[in-house]
């Protein structure tokens, strides 16, 4: 293996070469480099997409600050490179490498990858490769380093279970540094690979799919996912932080243009709304807020450190923060004046939205936002995010007469039980939204339409249901194109075939580790990228493999299957998201369930958490002590 220096020699002779070469150096404001020798644990935090993306992942920089606090251990970065950088990378022998120390990856004690999203698979083993680590966990040896992964696309761990060694499912903050604490003690103790693995299973929040054995059914269901060997857990549950920690507010800042050149300060995590189809919303419950002070501190604290002009305040949900309004208010009155941008996503469709962009946007050229998913009620009702056309129209009409030009409305086809007045719908809504325009605007007013197609998720309540085939998209989508046409409108949608790949990957089982492996073996990588991923090389993987890809998007569930996800728990209870499916069938809709508690099943898990931090922070009902629910029980009862 390559010596830092070697590598850097090496980089001088590609580096201007290739496009932006600033991608590849480090050397960013707020990098740390730490002393190699000094430490006992060496961390590279990768993330399987180009710098330019992965540089503002929130959660990678949470987890590098994290743990470069800690004295024993360090967290350095890579990225992959783009096409052209990787070949002249191979045709150079460079390996993999950090940016901050330029040590080969294969030198460090854990590689931990970051998976939000499935199109990330291929070029997770393409990185591997690139490190010249082997692929296949059980290819892996003493000297190897661990490869873990977290982020939300592991709460169906399957499709990599063969090339990841210990998956974090949940929240990373403490569950991290225990995987570094235990990684040392087995160092320490001189265990084999296989029993620091066994040590790790048995970190609550850890899977090790080494431990665990998958039988199927003759109609190519899982008929049982069961621990292999004694001690690891039946189901793995997830980890989650019941007091968000301070915020990180040492951003590092790129040197170059990047997709998003901003410091996001989360404000709260979770979400109570239910939308039926919104896996993030159901994986990341409870929800947890900070208190307005402490981001308004953070961020003062990171525009400081960083001299940032663009600050996202983060959450699923903006509008449902208890203290959204003083929290708006405290940002406009602290920055106001400072020329930063803020932007505040996902806000319902109500008028109160549009006075709290107002404070804080001062540009109007970017448009407003508004995501009705569902473009009749009848939908609206069956995904559950209900809103009347009446309000949306009301909402429109505010935002147009305040001064912008354009509405952006995100939908999804293909939701259940769509039919073609629905698609046509979204269609007619659109145009009438732009009547509203028109008469505050005249020709001025405008609206972009982002229709994306939707993909039944792992512990949602749609995990039950089918995908549109490329035929009923397209067709769908063949008629929004005839219907919005005119330079008033702009129209966006998701090819048929990115839908496919993501809907194969979303509900794979173990068996589609070796489709992914045989597609990137096939040439395809990148496949976020409409332009470098390879359709062909899928299809010809499930066709090696032997495999229908239609088994994994065009087929209902039965209600009692097994899911190759079974094993892993979000703590939301199966029981609950297949009433709530039933209920969308017969559009009952509930709503945000802090008001009304749908007892989801979090807290009988999480009971003895929700004690430790009763009152603000967590928006689910308090759970009383076991002693104190003995005092409530009726006399004679
Ligand atoms: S426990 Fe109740 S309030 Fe908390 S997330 Fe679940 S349904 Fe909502």
């Amino acid at each position: 293996m390559l010596t830092p220096l070697e590598v850097e020699n090496r980089l001088e002779r590609i580096l201007l070469k290739v496009q932006k070469p600033g991608r590849y150096i480090g050397g960013e404001m707020n990098i740390v480099v730490k002393e190699w020798d000094r430490v006992k644990t060496r961390l590279a935090l990768v993330f399987p997409d180009i710098y330019d993306i992965g540089i503002s992942n929130l959660g990678l920089q949470i987890l590098y600050d994290l743990v470069n606090q800690r004295p024993d251990a360090l967290a350095e970065r890579a990225y992959a490179p783009w096409v052209d950088m990787e070949g002249l990378m191979r045709s150079n022998g460079i390996p993999l490498y950090s940016l901050e120390s330029k040590h080969p990856l294969a030198d460090f004690d854990i590689l931990g990858f970051s998976l939000p999203y499935e199109t990330l698979y291929t070029n997770t083993l393409n990185l591997l490769d690139l490190a010249g680590i082997p692929l296949r966990a059980a290819d892996r040896g003493a000297s190897d380093p661990l490869i873990i992964a977290g982020g939300h696309a592991c709460f169906n761990p399957e499709p990599m279970y063969a090339f990841i060694d210990a998956f974090v499912i949940g929240e990373g903050e403490e569950v991290l540094l225990e995987i570094i604490d235990t990684h040392q003690r087995a160092k320490r103790a001189g265990l084999t690979r296989e029993a620091m693995l066994l040590e790790l299973a048995g970190i609550p929040g850890v899977y090790v799919p080494l431990f665990y054995d998958v039988k199927y059914l003759e109609d190519g269901t899982p008929a049982s996912i069961t621990p292999s060997v004694p001690g690891v857990p039946r189901t793995v549950v997830k980890r989650m932080v019941a007091k968000l920690p301070p915020p990180t507010t040492r951003f590092l800042v790129p040197n170059i243009d990047v997709v998003h050149n901003r410091v996001s300060i989360e404000v709260m995590r979770g979400c109570t709304r239910g939308c039926r189809f919104c896996q993030a919303g159901m994986i990341t419950r409870p929800v947890r807020e900070r208190s307005v002070d402490e981001i308004v501190a953070a961020s003062q604290a990171a525009v400081d450190a960083t001299g940032a002009e663009e600050l996202a305040l983060l959450s699923l949900s903006s509008s449902d923060y208890t203290d959204i309004v003083e929290l708006v208010t405290k940002i406009g009155e602290k920055f106001g004046d400072k020329h930063l941008s803020v932007s505040l996503p996902s806000l319902r469709i109500d008028t109160v939205s549009v006075a709290l962009m107002e404070k804080l946007e001062d540009r109007r050229s970017g448009g407003f936002t508004l995501a009705p998913e569902a473009a009749t009620e009848r939908m609206r009702r069956i995904i559950n995010k209900y809103i009347t056309d009446e309000q949306l129209l009301e909402t429109a009409r505010q935002v147009y007469s305040r001064g912008w030009v354009n509405i952006k409305l995100y939908f999804m086809i293909g939701h259940p039980s769509e039919t073609i007045e629905d698609v046509q719908a979204i269609a007619d809504l659109c145009k009438r939204v732009l009547a509203e325009g028109r008469k505050v605007l005249g020709n001025k007013a405008k609206v972009h339409a982002g229709v994306s197609t939707f993909i039944p998720k792992p512990h949602t309540p749609f995990q039950w249901v089918s995908i549109d085939t490329a035929e009923q998209i397209k067709a769908k989508q063949t008629l929004l194109m005839h219907e919005l046409r005119g330079s008033a409108f702009k129209l966006s949608w998701t090819l048929p075939e990115d839908t496919l790949l993501e809907g194969w990957l979303s509900r794979g089982d173990r068996r589609m580790a070796e489709v992914v492996y045989s597609a990137w073996k096939n040439g395809t990588k990148f496949d976020a990228w409409q332009d470098q991923r390879n359709f062909d090389a899928w299809t010809g993987a499930f066709t090696a493999q032997k495999l229908d890809p239609a088994f994994y998007t065009h087929r209902p569930r039965r209600a009692d299957e097994v899911f190759p996800w079974e094993h892993i728990s979000d703590t939301v209870r199966r029981k609950y998201l297949y009433n709530d499916y039933l209920r969308s069938l017969s559009g009952a809709i509930h709503p945000d369930c802090r008001e009304n508690c749908d007892a989801c099943g979090i807290l009988p898990t999480f009971a003895n958490t929700r004690r430790e931090y009763p009152g603000i922070y967590w928006k689910c009902p308090e759970v009383r002590s076991p002693a104190s629910r003995k005092l409530a029980v009726p006399k004679g009862g």
